[in-house]
Parts: C-alpha cells; structure tokens; sequence
C-alpha cells in the first residue's frame, strides 16, 4: 500500500506510535521508543517516493529493534544497567541495511539482560507482558521484540538468538521467529554474548514477512569474522512457494529422543496436530535419531556462559556507560568492581561465575573441551539426519507463556525452555517457530529446523504450514484502539 501510494510511510508510522502510546503502558515491549527519528525515517522514505524513486519491498515499514543491537545516537542498554545512557557512535550491519531499506525503526525492545534467560523477567527495567495473557511471560530473552509485534505494536522486530531467543518467544506470543544460519547473518554491532553462538534474525506475524525481512538484513559481511561469504538461499521464493500449500516430496524428520522429553501435553498435541497438517500438504514423515541432543542443554550452559564471562570483561567502567566509585577514594581495580556489582543483575553474574570456572586453569579441558566435543557430537547427528530427511521439526518449547515468578527460583526450570531450540545452535544451522494453534488459549509453536545454508527448506515448510493455520491475533488488550 506503501508503494501504490494508497498510504504515507508517515501515517503508517504514526498508526504505530500510537498504538504503542496507547498499549504499552500495559505491554512494556520498549525500552526507548524514537518517535521523532521515526518520523524523520517515514518522511524520507514519502519524499523518495514523491520523486519517483524505486522503492524496496518493506520501504516505509516499521520495525522494533532489540535492544542488544547497536543503533546509532539511539540509546542500547542490553536491558542492563551497566550500560545505561550509552549511545552507540555506530550503526550494526543489519541496521545498515533496515535503513537502507527504507524501513522506519520505532525503538528499541525489552530483553532478558544481555539477552541470558527466556521470560524478559530478567530485564533491568522491569519485564515485558504477554499480550495473549498479561500475567504471564512473553518468551525470552527477546520477549520484547515478539510481544510487539503480537500487540500490533510493530509490523517486524528483530531478535537475536543464541540459544532460542528468537524463537521461543515467538512460540509463546504466536508470531513467527527465524533463527538464521550462523554466519548468515552478520554479528557485527551486536553487542557479543556467546561469539560462536549469536544470530540475529526476524521476528513477524507472517512467514513470508520473516522471509523478507531477513533478505534485507542477509548475506555477506567483511566486518564479521564467521560471516558466511556465499549468496543467500532463495529465502522469499521459497515462502511463496510454500504458500501454495503443497508438499509432496519433502521429508520430515521427528527426533526420536524428543519424544519422550517432557513437553506439556497441550504442545505435544498441538505439534502432533500441525505435523498431521503438513502430511495432508503431501509431505512425508521419518522418524530419525539424534542420540546426543540430550547433552546440548549441559554443552551450551558451559559454552555460551564460557565465551560471555570473556565478552562482558569489557564493561570496565571505562569503556561504556554506568561509572560508580570515581570519586577519587577508589583505585581504579575498586572502580571496575563496584561498577560491575552495581550493573550487573543476578543471571549475568551467575553466567559470568560459571564460565570464569569452566574456562580457568586445570578445569578447561574438563569442562569447556569437553563441551566443545560434545557440539561435534551434536553437529554429526544433524548432518546424518539431513541424510535422510530435509528438515527435522518439533515443539518450539516444551510449555506454553507460564505466571511470571513461576520460574525464577531454579535457574534449571528456566534454562528448559530451550530444551528442543538449543541444539541447533550448537551446530549452527537455521530453524523457525511457526505458530500451531492453542493450548488452554496461548499459542503454541511449531519449530523447523534446517541444514545450514538451506534457510529456504523451513520457510517452504513453515509457509504451507501457514496455509492450514492461519496467523494468530491475541485477545484485544483493555484500552487498546485495534
Ligand atoms: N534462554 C537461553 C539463555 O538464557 C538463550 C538465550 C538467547 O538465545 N539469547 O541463554
């Protein structure tokens, strides 16, 4: 509607600024919200058009921004107070590109802090609603970015996940989250938690706008040292292909050793359901075995707080943000600690201690080593059951949004969210969270996963899937102006 002219990039811009002012009182899906530069955005994107100018697909459409990206002048938190009132002097490459695409940012998104955890209960600034149910949890640690585009505070956002922060929250939101192919997508101005791990990617209400979104943030980056230098797969064809619900000829394989772990009986129906769905679309159905996914969840919980205790050592208070203790009384060692005592909340302090241990003198090989053969392990499973099967599907997570404080008293509840996601991170291959209706009236996903650099076989699947169940919109919140 942009392009045809039938609506400004200015009004639909000012359409989400107000819906924003209207339901985030209640959703808390922002940290800073950038009304002027958003103007400033959609009226360039008017003018262009006004000239005549050949506009991309998503010109003139909003996007919320988590906020562990780093965006130019516009605060980036990580939704920790250690960097509180920092201001990147830079743009991350995908920024780059979201605006050289002529799409207009609305601000930045709530986060578990520095994206550890999976209900934003996390966060610094208080957490983030889920707005099918707003005593529960929107998913994490991108919680911020899924519950606003499930409140139709924005049309995309994007999420980083480094072991499911895209697309568990999309699964307990009922939007659709894709977690790129590592490397597929470029690292560089994402502020590092687990280096090997990280990728950003899109997080919509439609597979298709998943698609386009991550053609425009793709692809090749010579400012990231694992960015993989090859063409993109054919992302967007493939969700219309899939779009018209057909099938027939695609393998899908369901892990045998998910079987038997613990997802709530409401999900494993649900994705029972979906599954059947795709088998009516013509595709066909392998039972394959993965016998080491059982130790991903141990593996990452050493890898991922391993590299971040070494990537949060640069918030020194010199570098970035909060400062406490300069006051000439305190060298310059009791500076840095009090500043990290004092910016740093409990999870990240937790992730930092473990990995400091895992990675010290005498215990890496023990630990960190061993965690590393183990992601070998992990990564030849997938490569034989890609043998046999083109994509593996299974729940997103193994329960629906759960009451906030449900979860927070055993860090080991919490880390199961990412029993099913985790594995594909490790071997760095590309999945999806589709939504695949209810359970007890929260949603439920489903997630594909693929081998890497073959992004476009889950968006084919996830596309078809979405012909049989349809988007799914939350239960109008109080005040709201649908
Ligand atoms: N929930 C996982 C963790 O806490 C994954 C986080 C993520 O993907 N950023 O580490």
């Amino acid at each position: 509607m942009i392009g045809a002219g039938e609506v400004s990039a200015e009004e639909v811009t000012r359409a989400h600024l107000d819906r924003i002012a209207a339901v985030d009182g209640q959703v808390h899906a922002f940290l800073h919200v950038d009304a002027e530069g958003a103007i400033a955005a959609a009226r360039a994107v008017d003018s262009a058009r006004a000239r005549g100018e050949k506009l991309g697909p998503l010109a003139g459409v909003p996007i919320a921004i988590k906020d562990v990206i780093a965006t130019k002048g516009v605060p980036t938190t990580c939704a920790s107070k250690i960097l509180e009132g920092w201001r990147p002097p830079y743009d991350a490459t995908i920024m780059e590109r979201i605006n050289a695409a002529g799409m207009v940012m609305l601000g930045k998104t709530n986060m578990d802090e520095f994206a550890m955890g999976s209900s934003t209960e996390y966060s610094a600034y208080g957490p983030t609603r889920n707005p099918w149910d707003l005593g529960r949890i929107p998913g994490g640690s991108g919680g911020g970015s899924a519950a606003a585009v499930a409140a139709y505070e924005a049309p995309l956002a994007i999420g980083t996940d480094t072991g499911g922060s895209i697309r568990q929250p999309g699964a307990v939101t009922g939007t659709v989250g894709s977690k790129p192919t590592y490397g597929g997508t470029s690292r560089y101005g994402l502020v590092a938690f687990s280096s090997s791990l990280d990728t950003p990617g899109p997080v919509t209400r439609t597979v298709l706008d998943a698609a386009l979104l991550h053609e425009v943030i793709g692809g090749h980056d010579p400012r990231d040292s694992t960015s993989i230098p090859a063409p993109l797969p054919a992302i967007v064809e493939a969700a219309r292909l899939g779009a018209t619900g057909d099938l027939s000829g695609v393998r899908i394989g369901l892990v045998r050793e998910f079987a038997g772990e613990g997802a709530e009986p409401g999900v494993a129906a649900a994705v029972r359901e979906a599954i059947e769905a795709l088998v009516k679309l013509g595709a066909e159905v392998v039972e394959v075995s993965c016998p080491h996914f059982e130790y991903a969840l141990p593996a990452y919980y050493l890898i991922a707080p391993s590299e971040a205790s070494s990537n949060l050592a640069r918030f020194d208070a010199v570098r970035y943000g909060l400062r406490v203790g300069d006051d000439g009384q305190h060298s310059l060692e009791e500076v840095m600690s009090l500043t990290r005592e004092a910016g740093f909340g409990p999870e990240v302090k937790r992730r930092i201690m473990l990995g400091t241990y895992a990675l010290s003198s005498g215990y890496y090989e023990a630990y960190y080593g061993q965690a590393q053969k183990v992601r070998t392990l992990i990564t030849n499973d997938f490569k034989a059951a890609f043998e046999q099967v083109d994509v593996l599907v299974s729940p997103t997570t193994p329960f629906v949004a759960f009451p906030f404080g449900s979860r927070t008293s055993d860090p080991y509840q919490m880390y199961l969210a990412d029993l099913y996601t985790i594995p594909t991170n490790l071997y760095g291959g590309p999945a999806i969270s589709v939504p695949a209706g209810l359970s007890e009236g929260l949603p439920v996903g489903l997630q594909i996963m693929a081998p890497t650099m073959a992004d476009d076989r889950m968006y084919r699947v996830a596309a078809a899937l979405e012909t049989v169940i349809p988007p799914l919109t939350p239960p109008a919140l109080s005040g709201s102006n649908s």
